[in-house]
């Protein structure tokens, strides 16, 4: 599993290697949901540090067997309202916040703790009805409502773009969410840190583009059960 883990690492220096980046300005985010405490355990111990889940319940689970590890937990799937008071106080990063009235929650259960919370906006890049994250025009209006909370702080964007067979025909979503990511910054003066993109089959092409968050699941756990 380490060999695993150390095969995904140098694919993604290799892929900064030709985009002329810094490794050091990707970072590597096991995409844990299905995978069991014990696995997740062992690429712990093979120094894999970050883990996302995608459900509250999955994860409060997870979060309670593996408490013992410094693991840093991020919150990467679609978020109700109603599950925010569960999961504020043991996430690093929430990706997908979507609209305002999960924006108003984190606030609430954020201030309620003391605590500031680190998000992205997840936006719909491929403008799909199944799929959660903000649409382009919404963008902006959800971005001034984020930036004007106290205990909320914007640290980018995040997106999972359409399937396609070849991860080239991904790039322009890749390319797309970089220049939101820009025109926001213009627009409000603002440093936002992150772009969240690629996956397991495209997360090369992501790098290229500008990722510093590649959320990998498959190609580090294997096939989902
Ligand atoms: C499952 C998942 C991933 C990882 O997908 P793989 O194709 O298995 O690498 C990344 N991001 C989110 C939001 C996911 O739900």
């Amino acid at each position: 599993m380490c060999q695993t883990l150390l095969e995904v690492r140098e694919r993604i220096e290799k892929a900064c290697v030709r985009a002329g980046r810094d490794p050091s300005e990707v970072t590597l985010l096991g995409a844990s949901k299905g995978v069991p405490p014990e696995k997740i355990k062992t690429f712990f111990e093979c120094g894999l540090r970050i883990f996302g889940e995608n459900r509250v319940q999955e994860f409060l689970k997870k979060y309670e067997e593996l408490k013992e590890l410094p693991i840093e937990w991020h919150f990467i799937g679609y978020l109700q309202s109603n599950k925010v008071k569960y999961i504020v106080d043991k996430v690093t990063l929430i990706h997908s916040v979507d609209r305002p009235s999960l924006v108003e929650e984190i606030e609430k259960r954020a201030q309620r703790l003391g605590k500031v919370q680190k998000v992205l906006v997840e936006v719909n890049v491929g403008e799909e009805e199944t799929k959660g994250g903000v649409k382009e025009q919404e963008l902006k209006p959800l971005v001034e409502l984020i930036l004007s909370q106290e205990h909320l702080k914007l640290e980018g964007l995040m997106c999972i773009p359409p399937y396609r067979e070849n991860p080239e025909e991904v790039r322009p979503y890749f390319v797309k969410l970089r220049s939101l990511k820009d025109q926001l910054e213009k627009e409000f003066g603002i440093k936002l840190e992150h772009l969240s993109m690629g996956m397991s089959h495209d997360f090369e092409v992501a790098i290229e583009e500008g990722a510093t968050i590649v959320r990998i699941g498959t190609a580090l756990f294997g096939g989902r059960s």
